[in-house]
C-alpha cells in the first residue's frame, strides 16, 4: 500500500536515440545507433574520449567527442574507469544529450521504445497522484504521456486538464516534455474505470 495516494510510475527507455547525419562511407544522409562503446585515446597524459555511433548501413562509424585534449589529472578517475569499461549508465547519460547531438547532427530521432512501469493504483479515495520517474530524457511531451497512461485521447488529457480534473505539480503547460518528478494529480474517481487498475 502507498501512503498519501502517492503512485511511482517509472519511465523506462528501451534504447537510446538514433542520430541522423552524412555518412561519409556511404554518400547518403543517414542513421546512426550508438554502438554502446566508448573510444578512448591517451597521449602521454591529454586524453581524448568519444562515443561511437555506427551507420545503419554500413556500420561507418561517427565519433561524438566527449572530452576533447584534457589533462588526465583533470578527469575524476573514477570517471576514466568508467569510460574504459564503457559503463551503460554513463554511456546512456551521453547518449540521452539530445540538445548537445542536435547541434553536431542533422536531427536526433527521439521516437525511441520505452516502457512505463507501473505501481499499481489501489487506492481507496477519489483523487491520486502519480509521480513520474524519468531519468533518460527524450523529449517526450505530457499530454502524450497522461492520454497513453489513463487509455484516452490528447484532447481529452487536455479538457481535464483546463477544467482542473488533471492537475500538475510544478504547473506546467501540457504541451511540455516530462520532467523527472512530475506529478500528476487525478481528482476524481473517472480514472478508475480505465486501464489504470489492472
Ligand atoms: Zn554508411
Amino acid at each position: 500500500m502507498s501512503c498519501n495516494n502517492l503512485f511511482t510510475y517509472e519511465i523506462i527507455a528501451q534504447e537510446t536515440p538514433y542520430i541522423k547525419r552524412n555518412c561519409s562511407k556511404c554518400k547518403t544522409n543517414t542513421e546512426f545507433y550508438c554502438s554502446e562503446k566508448f573510444r578512448v585515446n591517451a597521449n602521454q597524459k591529454i586524453v581524448d574520449i568519444w562515443l561511437i555511433y555506427n551507420c545503419i548501413r554500413c556500420e561507418g562509424t561517427w565519433n561524438y567527442p566527449i572530452l576533447s585534449r584534457v589533462n588526465i589529472n583533470k578527469i575524476d578517475s573514477m570517471l576514466i574507469q568508467k569510460f574504459m569499461n564503457n559503463d551503460k549508465e554513463t554511456i546512456w547519460y551521453y547518449a540521452f544529450q539530445i540538445n548537445k547531438l542536435r547541434k553536431l547532427c542533422n536531427d536526433v530521432n527521439t521516437d525511441i521504445r520505452y516502457e512505463l512501469r507501473k505501481e499499481r493504483l489501489d487506492s481507496q479515495s477519489n483523487e491520486v497522484t502519480i509521480k513520474l520517474c524519468y531519468k533518460y530524457d527524450f523529449g517526450l511531451r505530457i499530454d502524450k504521456l497522461i492520454a497513453e497512461i489513463f487509455g484516452i485521447s490528447r484532447s481529452k488529457v487536455n479538457k481535464l486538464s483546463q477544467n482542473g480534473t488533471i492537475l500538475l505539480n510544478p504547473n506546467m503547460n501540457m504541451k511540455s516534455k516530462v520532467i523527472d518528478n512530475l506529478q500528476i494529480t487525478v481528482i476524481d474517481d473517472w480514472y478508475k474505470v480505465d486501464a489504470l487498475t489492472t
